[in-house]
């Protein structure tokens, strides 16, 4: 507790500026699973979005302090009606914000004003650690911010619980986003309960029966549950959204526009059907 106590002092920021740092330079170095063109311009958009994550967190993460304190103070959620020990407390805290963020993160795939925010992050030809940056600022404070709130009413959740599980899914994003090859021994190890980067992958996918699967942040162990795993090998998996693909809608002025633009979504699972039939 007193190491997570002085690893969570430190500001997040920062760990997350130095992670970019290392990876960013080791998808550089080392053989890519994806191939990459206009790096630098890619970078660049990707990283105006945590410039406007930045400057909006000073804003919601004050909002959120406010209110699990405030949820504490009543004791509401039903830890408080539990005994347990602080530390199943807190690993079961972990996995019911990841519970709860796998149910937004469905909903965000089916409901189609908040699609029209969560397609930012799925709009990306080309991943690299960058593209952990790439979301829209409505849905980052406003949906999956929310989320963090609810889960704490829910299931009586604390700050301390919270900044644990934004760091480890902080440092997932990254890995998960990362452009480098990952051995497919870890899929089948710690891939039956943790989401590793070839798993997130798949959910990256421009085919949408791929797109809608493995929501989960940290614990795939959600979508085997809920029925909405999915494998594919990774070298197989085309990035993006379809109707995004042109070069004008990869822009972050383009993307911070697009939820009020009327994109219509290509049903990529029909097109391969097509594709497949023998002429
Ligand atoms: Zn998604
Ligand atoms: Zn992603």
């Amino acid at each position: 507790m007193e190491f997570l106590n002085s690893l969570l002092a430190i500001d997040s920021n920062f760990i997350l500026i130095g992670l970019m740092v290392v990876f960013y330079s080791l998808e550089q170095l080392i053989s890519n699973q994806f191939k990459f063109s206009k790096r630098p311009q890619h970078l660049f958009q990707n990283s105006l979005f945590y410039v406007v994550f930045f400057l909006g967190n000073i804003l919601w993460s004050s909002i959120t302090v406010f209110s699990i304190e405030w949820l504490n103070n009543q004791q509401i959620g039903l830890f408080y009606l539990l005994q347990l020990p602080p530390w199943l407390k807190l690993i079961l805290g972990i996995a019911m914000f990841d519970l709860v963020s796998y149910w937004f993160h469905r909903l965000s795939h089916v409901v189609p004003l908040l699609w029209r925010f969560h397609r930012v992050h799925h709009s990306d030809t080309s991943m690299d650690s960058s593209t952990n940056f790439r979301a829209h600022p409505f849905e980052t404070f406003l949906w999956f911010g929310s989320s963090s709130i609810l889960a704490a009413a829910i299931f009586g959740l604390d700050l301390f619980t919270l900044g644990l599980y934004l760091f480890i899914t902080m440092v997932f994003f990254v890995l998960q986003h990362s452009n480098l090859r990952f051995p497919k021994w870890i899929d089948k190890s710690i891939g039956f309960v943790i989401t590793t980067p070839n798993l997130h992958k798949v959910h990256h996918e421009q085919d949408q029966h791929y797109t809608d699967s493995n929501f989960a942040d940290i614990f795939i162990l959600w979508d085997r549950l809920f029925g909405t795993f999915k494998r594919k090998p990774v070298e197989e998996i085309k990035l993006g959204l379809k109707e995004f693909d042109e070069a004008e809608k990869q822009t972050f002025w383009y993307l911070m526009k697009s939820p009020f633009i009327d994109v219509k979504r290509i049903n990529t699972e029909e097109l391969h059907k097509i594709e497949q039939k023998p002429s």
